[in-house]
């Protein structure tokens, strides 16, 4: 099976900063696929000699009532379908949202592997605050900076290891 990684989260986490980190510099612009692939975005990366497909998701309907609805149906279901691996997204720095519960109920329920990754731990104290969201009952916390690159490499450790 081929290993795909893809980011999922509520808005403004931090995804697509993380993304282009992940994928090669040289496809910085993106084959975006009209149709179903509509607002996801594919790279390829590589860590420690494992080879990877990344998808960010994104694209969140601005102005719906019902962001989660309609994120989760269009986006979030194909990604985790598609996926053999799930990052999940969250902002050490904005700290738990009623969002972030809602992906956290969905994917729970898929069988896919899920790392939760808390993003935007750019110091080790914000690093530490990552801990409140052992509450979303996902198992390992992994804080990160996608800004920095702090935490990255032992997250894709991690994320690889099965590859
Ligand atoms: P997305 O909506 O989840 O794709 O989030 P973006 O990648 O567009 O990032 C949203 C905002 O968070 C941008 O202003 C980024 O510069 C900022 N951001 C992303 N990663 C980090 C990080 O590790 N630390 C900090 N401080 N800001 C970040
Ligand atoms: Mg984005």
């Amino acid at each position: 099976m081929a290993n795909i990684i893809a980011i999922v989260g509520r808005p403004n986490v931090g995804k697509s900063t993380f993304f282009n980190r992940l994928i090669e510099k040289r496809q910085a612009i993106m084959d975006n696929v009209s149709g179903v692939t509509r607002d996801r975005h594919y790279g390829h990366g590589e860590w420690c000699g494992k080879f990877f497909t990344v998808i960010d998701t994104g694209g969140y309907v601005v102005g719906s009532d019902d962001i989660f609805e309609e994120s989760i149906r269009d986006q979030v279901e194909l990604a985790i379908e598609e996926a053999s691996v799930l990052l999940f997204m969250v902002d050490a720095d904005a700290g738990l949202t009623d969002l972030d519960k809602d992906f956290a109920h969905v994917l729970r329920r898929s069988k896919k592997p899920v790392f939760l990754v808390a993003n935007k731990a750019d110091t080790p104290q914000k690093a530490q605050m990552a801990g409140e969201f052992y509450a979303l009952g996902l198992g390992e916390v992994y804080p990160i900076s996608s800004q920095t690159g702090s935490g990255t490499g032992e997250l894709l450790d991690e994320v690889v290891k099965d590859f």
